[in-house]
C-alpha cells in the first residue's frame, strides 16, 4: 500500500510541477494508472490513492479484471485492437488509444451504433515510423481522420503515440513535438467544430518532457505498480 501511495504522491507532485514550469495549467493533465499485468490489490490501492482512471493493454486480461471494479473508475485501452477483439471492449472501455485504421474505427462504429453508445477514440500514430509498432503513418494520418469523423458512434478526442524509446527522455522530445505540430497543422482542415484536444503521451521514463510538448494524457504504469514481471 505504502509503496503505491508514495509512488502516486511523488508522481503527482512532479507532474504537477513540471505543468508549471512549462506554463501549463495541471488540471488539463489527466493521469492514466497503466495496470497491465499488475493485481488487484494493487490496482484498489491506486484507487484508494486518488487514481479513477486505469489503463490496460490485453483483452483477454481486462476482462476478467475490469468486472471486479465499480463502475467509478474508467478504463482506458492502451494496446493494440484487433477489429476481432473489439466486441469485448466497448461494454468495458470508455476511451480506446490505439485505433490506427479505418477497418478497426468501422468495426468500432458498427457495434457502439448497435448499443447506443458514442466510444471515445485516439488515433495511433506511429511517430518514429518504426517497424514494430502500430499506428498510422503521419502521411496517412489526415486522410484516416477524415474518413473515421465522418462515423457514428464515435468520438475523435485526439492522438495517441508510443515514440522509439531512449535511455535519455531528451532525444525523444522532437518525437512529441513533432506530435504536437501534426495536430495543430491538422486542425484548420478539420470538419466545424472538431478539434483534437487530447495528446496521450509520456510513460514512466519520459512523462516530463512529453508535459512541456503539450501532453494532455500520461500513461504510466512503472512509476506507480514498479517494474512489471
Ligand atoms: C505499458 C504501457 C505504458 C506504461 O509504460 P511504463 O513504462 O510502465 O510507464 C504506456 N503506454 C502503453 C501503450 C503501454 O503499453
Amino acid at each position: 500500500m505504502d509503496m503505491i501511495l508514495e509512488n502516486i504522491t511523488r508522481l503527482r507532485e512532479h507532474i504537477y510541477n513540471r505543468a508549471v514550469k512549462a506554463g501549463r495549467s495541471p488540471e488539463e493533465i489527466i493521469l492514466v494508472a497503466v495496470s497491465k499485468m499488475v493485481g488487484i490489490n494493487q490496482i484498489k490501492d491506486a484507487r484508494e490513492a486518488g487514481i479513477t482512471t486505469f489503463g490496460e493493454s490485453y483483452i483477454q486480461e481486462a476482462r476478467q479484471k475490469i468486472p471486479q471494479f465499480s463502475e467509478e473508475i474508467k478504463w482506458h485501452l492502451v494496446g493494440h485492437l484487433q477489429t476481432n477483439k473489439v466486441k469485448y471492449v466497448l461494454p468495458l472501455f470508455s476511451m480506446i488509444h490505439s485505433v490506427d485504421s479505418i477497418r478497426l474505427a468501422q468495426e468500432i462504429s458498427q457495434r457502439a451504433t448497435q448499443l447506443e453508445k458514442t466510444m471515445e477514440i485516439l488515433i495511433q500514430v506511429n511517430i518514429g515510423q518504426e517497424n514494430t509498432k502500430s499506428g498510422v503513418s503521419p502521411e496517412g494520418l489526415p486522410q484516416l481522420l477524415e474518413e473515421v469523423f465522418s462515423l457514428k458512434g464515435i468520438a475523435v478526442k485526439g492522438l495517441m503515440t508510443m515514440p522509439p524509446y531512449f535511455s535519455d527522455s531528451e532525444n525523444v522530445r522532437p518525437f512529441f513535438k513533432k506530435m504536437r505540430e501534426l495536430r495543430d497543422n491538422l486542425f484548420p482542415s478539420l470538419p466545424d467544430g472538431f478539434s483534437l484536444p487530447h495528446l496521450s503521451m509520456g510513460i514512466s521514463s519520459d512523462y516530463e518532457v512529453a508535459i512541456d510538448e503539450g501532453a494532455t494524457i500520461l500513461r504510466i504504469g512503472t512509476a506507480i505498480f514498479g517494474e512489471r514481471k
